[in-house]
This record gives C-alpha cells, structure tokens and sequence, in this order.
C-alpha cells in the first residue's frame, strides 16, 4: 500500500465552458508535470469521452477511472466512479434517458465535443449536458450503486450546485462517508464552523476547466492499488486507507 496522488474530478473537452485546451494528451502532460498519478475525467452528465482519456493515460503510464458528475433534479452534483467500463457505459445510457431534453447552446456554452485518443471529433453532442437528470439525490444514488460505482457528493462547500447549498444540510439518507471539496478550501477552518462533519473523510480535486487548473489541488489517496474498488474501501477506512488533501495554491 502506498499513496498514490489523485485528482478524480477533471472535465475534458465535452463539458461546457470547458476549454478546447483541454486534449487528453495535454491533460496527461500537465498532470505528468505536477506527479498527478492517478485521475479521472468527470464530465457534466456523460462519460462519452473517458475512453479517450484512458487511451492517453494508459499510453504515459498515468492511472485512470472513468467517472461523472451527475446533475440531479435538485441541481446537486455527484462525482459518481465506477471501475468496469462495460458498467460505466450502461450506467451512462441510462443517465442520458435521464436528462431533461433540451438542446445545448453552442454560442452560449461552446461545442461539446466527443473524440478519440487521437483528438479527432467523433461527433458533437446537441443535447444540453449542463442540464438536470430527472433522478432525483436518492435515485441516482441507488442508480450508481446498482452498476456497482462509488458515489459521492462533489464540492460540498460551494455555494451552488453543492448538496448543502442545495439542500441546506447534509441528509442522513443517502449516507456518504466521503465528501468532495473545492480546490482551495480552507479544510481546518471549514470543520470549525461545521464540526458534525468531523468524522467524514474529504476528497479534494481540481475540478479543472482549463489545464492552469491541474496539479494545484489533489489528494493523497492510500490504497493497495489505485482502482475503484480500493477508492470505496478506503472510504471505509478498511485496512487504514484513508484520504488526505493536498492544496499548493
Ligand atoms: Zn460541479
Ligand atoms: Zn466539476
């Protein structure tokens, strides 16, 4: 076991107000730059460009799962990771039947763009990816489950978008035991004024737009291996895993 440096919630190339820059072998170089060992591509809503990613990762020796941030129907984003592609790709069909359907404003948003390893435009999708699921928090929950994924809720101290911004606390149903937080959180500060999250585990990431986003914020994931499965071990803390956070801003 040793730790392993992660950023698990990237956006690629598909994700509006993402920037064109940011190819999956510029991704890989950037992250290759900061020692970035292991992440994952975390789009708005779709997983369509993570085998893309995972064709470069694999190439510079870089580890990768493929992931999603899923919109619910209360707008709270969560990260949702899964370690079978076949089962990412079913999950991923069904979430896409889940979407509102309301078309993408490329002049708005700008284009989102599904490639190949290669960064050649397999097609672009017309449909609005920034845009709510019909699943509500409980229902995706159960949906990412049921294709045997990790779940959890993303930056939860942003003021939008987040489950407590959302909701206005944390629900004890669906529990979580990790919870994701924003690049440049102050951690210690943040549990001094919420200290009934104290005993949940945080996982920091980027969140990266832009490539300037990547290697400034990670975390330090102790595992066996990293894999989808040791990520939910470790939310357990089975076997003295454990998540710690990293900020270089
Ligand atoms: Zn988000
Ligand atoms: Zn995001």
């Amino acid at each position: 076991m040793r730790s392993f440096r992660a950023d698990l919630h990237i956006h690629s190339v598909l994700s509006p107000c993402g920037g064109l820059e940011m190819s999956p072998s510029a991704v890989v170089n950037k992250l290759k730059e900061h020692g970035v060992e292991w992440f994952a591509i975390t789009d708005h809503n779709s997983m369509a460009n993570c085998p893309a990613y995972q064709a470069a990762a694999q190439k510079a020796g870089l580890h990768f799962s493929w992931g999603v941030e899923i919109q619910s129907m209360e707008e709270i984003h969560l990260l949702a990771y899964f370690e079978d592609s076949a089962k990412a790709q079913a999950f991923d069909r069904e979430l896409y039947k889940s979407l509102l359907p309301l078309a993408n404003d490329p002049d708005y948003f700008g284009d989102q763009v599904i490639i190949d390893e290669n960064e050649n435009i397999l097609r672009v999708e017309s449909r609005a990816l920034i845009n709510s699921s019909i699943w509500d928090l409980t229902t995706a929950v159960e949906q990412v489950l049921a294709y045997d994924g990790f779940v959890i809720p993303a930056h939860i101290d942003a003021g939008v978008n987040s489950i407590i911004s959302q909701l206005g606390f944390l629900p004890p149903y669906p529990e979580f035991d990790v919870l994701g937080i924003t690049a440049r959180l102050d951690l210690t500060d943040y549990l001094g004024h919420n200290p009934g999250l104290s005993s949940k585990q945080f996982m920091r990431a980027s969140d990266a737009h832009y490539l300037s986003d990547l290697g400034h914020a990670y975390s330090l994931i102790h595992v066996a291996e990293p894999s989808v499965t040791e990520l939910i071990w470790a939310s357990h803390k089975v076997g003295g895993q454990i998540y710690r956070q990293c900020t270089k801003y």
